[in-house]
């Protein structure tokens, strides 16, 4: 569950329709786009290759373990060569090394994963027609722009960038935007006060939050992306920024598969909340819920 579904979902319609039968994409060791990608390679009977950041490890990740038990073949190449991973002779080169007929980039980040995500926005038009203000985590972009142009032009979407100085991801997210064609969008910002640190990377603000949340909530978030998002709502709630009493939807991009990587959160197990099938996106409203 996760964007990362949403994203891939134009993919396996291109790859049915295309009658390919291998797909290779890219990703580091706790990618939540590769996990997604294996789980619903398994699902259609598609096979698939990932493509991974960094020499091979003596332990896999758990995120890798998953995705090599759900019949992903795993190819590690070193970060130098990963360098090399939006260069389209060098995904020719190396689908024809590993037999892969569709490639999809990292991150499921390209226009087809933009129109994937537009499904975000009618799951939250379903949910809270009324929705005026949005938040969510960004990485790529690609959810922040699938979002805005799947939404009326009544609501305004706030992406939290989720790493540090990445400087034209604006005119990127723009771009994606104009390309979708939508006539009538949604508002939007990027606010990029909120990666704690850089990618991955966490605070004791940040840590704090995502544990209460938990506890206090029953909602299961992760520091990586949604934690940021959160972290963001309550911030520019606190200073006034935001009204406390105007509604706000945050999109639960998922991810939760990533908190195996960090020691400091309790198994997801022990979350009261499971992930609602099918969605993975949770939409909660009001300034206390
Ligand atoms: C990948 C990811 C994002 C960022 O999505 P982009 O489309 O790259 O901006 C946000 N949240 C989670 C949980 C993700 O896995």
């Amino acid at each position: 569950p996760g964007n990362k579904a949403f994203k891939l979902q134009p993919h396996f319609d291109r790859v049915t329709s295309l009658g390919a039968r291998r797909i290779l994409s890219f990703g580091g060791a706790w990618s939540n786009h590769l996990h997604a990608l294996a789980a619903c390679s398994r699902q259609r009977g598609i096979a698939s290759v990932g493509v991974i950041r960094g020499e091979q490890p003596a332990q896999l990740s758990a995120t890798l373990a998953d995705a090599q038990h759900w019949g992903m073949a795993l190819h590690f190449v070193s970060r130098g060569e990963y360098r090399q991973r939006h260069d389209a002779a060098y995904c020719a080169r190396l689908a024809r090394q590993l037999q892969a007929d569709y490639v999809i980039p990292e991150g499921g980040a390209d226009a087809l994963g933009v129109a994937g995500c537009s499904g975000i926005a009618e799951l939250v038009l379903q949910r809270v027609p009324a929705a005026a203000r949005v938040v969510v985590a960004v990485g790529t972009g690609a959810t922040l722009a699938g979002l805005v142009a799947g939404l009326p032009r009544s609501c305004h979407v706030t992406g939290i960038v989720a790493l540090k100085g990445d400087g034209d991801l604006g005119t990127r997210v723009g771009e994606a935007i104009t390309a979708t064609g939508a006539m009538h969008t949604a508002g939007w910002n990027l606010d990029t006060r909120f990666h704690c640190g850089g990618f991955a990377r966490s605070n004791d603000a940040l840590e704090l939050l995502v544990l209460a949340c938990e506890r206090q909530l029953g909602l299961p978030l992760e520091p990586v992306y949604t934690g940021k998002a959160m972290l963001a709502l309550q911030r520019l709630r606190a200073s006034g920024e935001w009204l406390p009493q105007e509604p706000v939807v945050l999109v639960h991009t998922g991810g939760l598969q990533g908190r195996r990587g960090f020691s400091w959160l309790p198994d997801q197990a022990q979350c009261s909340v499971r992930e609602p099938t099918g969605s993975g996106v949770y939409c909660g409203t009001g300034s206390n819920r």
